[in-house]
């Protein structure tokens, strides 16, 4: 599918590729070390096809289904699965050259190590990570981590690119960025930590629209935004 760019959309772009860039050169990083992956979920696919053709490279889908549907119809973009990944999805999403960034648990690492060994093919992942310790939150405690990336990285057919983190939600009153910064150092920290034994430990997938600049501060290689671009998400799916 082709899309249609409106000019809303190539104004949303500018802005947000401007708050990334001001972050950087704040930060003295290079804007082109963060990576922009727009997320979709919930808009309907031809919102994929008009990000697609602003040049947004990455797109990401929070749900498996959706992921699959629209990938389908938009195959020219790099997809990611930025959402929780169930067991018995994972055989439709192992080996497509997508980015998985919610690994969380070893029995999700078996399930992912099995199907990529079994194609004969490396599946690069993300593990995440509950910085916040939120019981709403997916990913592995903190205590966890070592545990979880070096038995993951002992698989041949997985390897851990890097860490993903979802905080909390900002207390009322509170700059979300202010917030989420010390969890996001948090993350920096312990894939520094890491490093040394996983090299392949590069990424760091933080920040989201209301806090991609305490993100980029800390060091995030990918922000995943989704109403900075497109706006409020529709209640419904498509
Ligand atoms: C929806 C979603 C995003 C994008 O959130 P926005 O606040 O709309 O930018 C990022 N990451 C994950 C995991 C999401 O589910």
């Amino acid at each position: 599918m082709s899309g249609t760019v409106t000019p809303e959309l190539a104004t949303r772009l500018d802005a947000v590729r401007a708050r990334i860039a001001a972050a950087a050169a704040a930060a003295g990083r290079d804007p082109a070390d963060v990576r922009l992956i727009a997320v979709t979920k919930t808009h309907p696919v031809e919102v994929a096809a008009a990000a697609c053709a602003a040049g947004l490279e990455d797109l990401g889908e929070n749900r498996t289904g959706e992921l699959l549907m629209k990938a389908a119809a938009v195959p020219a973009a790099r997809w990611h699965l930025v959402g929780r990944l169930q067991r018995n999805k994972v055989r439709d999403v192992v080996g497509r050259g997508w980015l998985l960034h919610a690994v969380d648990r070893r029995p999700l690492v078996d399930a992912i190590a099995a199907r990529a060994e079994a194609l004969g093919v490396v599946q690069d992942v993300l593990v995440q990570v509950n910085v916040g310790a939120d019981p709403a939150k997916a990913g592995c405690d903190l205590a966890d981590l070592e545990g979880l990336v070096t038995y993951a990285a002992a698989r041949p057919g997985l390897r851990v690119r890097g860490l993903m983190t979802v905080p909390p939600l900002p207390p009322p009153g509170e700059d979300p960025g202010d917030a989420a910064a010390p969890l996001f150092a948090r993350l920096r920290t312990a894939r520094d930590a890491l490093r040394d034994r996983v090299p392949a430990l590069e990424e760091l997938s933080m920040g989201m629209s209301e806090d991609l600049e305490a993100a980029v501060r800390e060091g995030a290689t990918m922000v995943r935004i989704g109403t900075a671009l497109f706006g409020a998400r529709p209640e419904v799916r498509p």
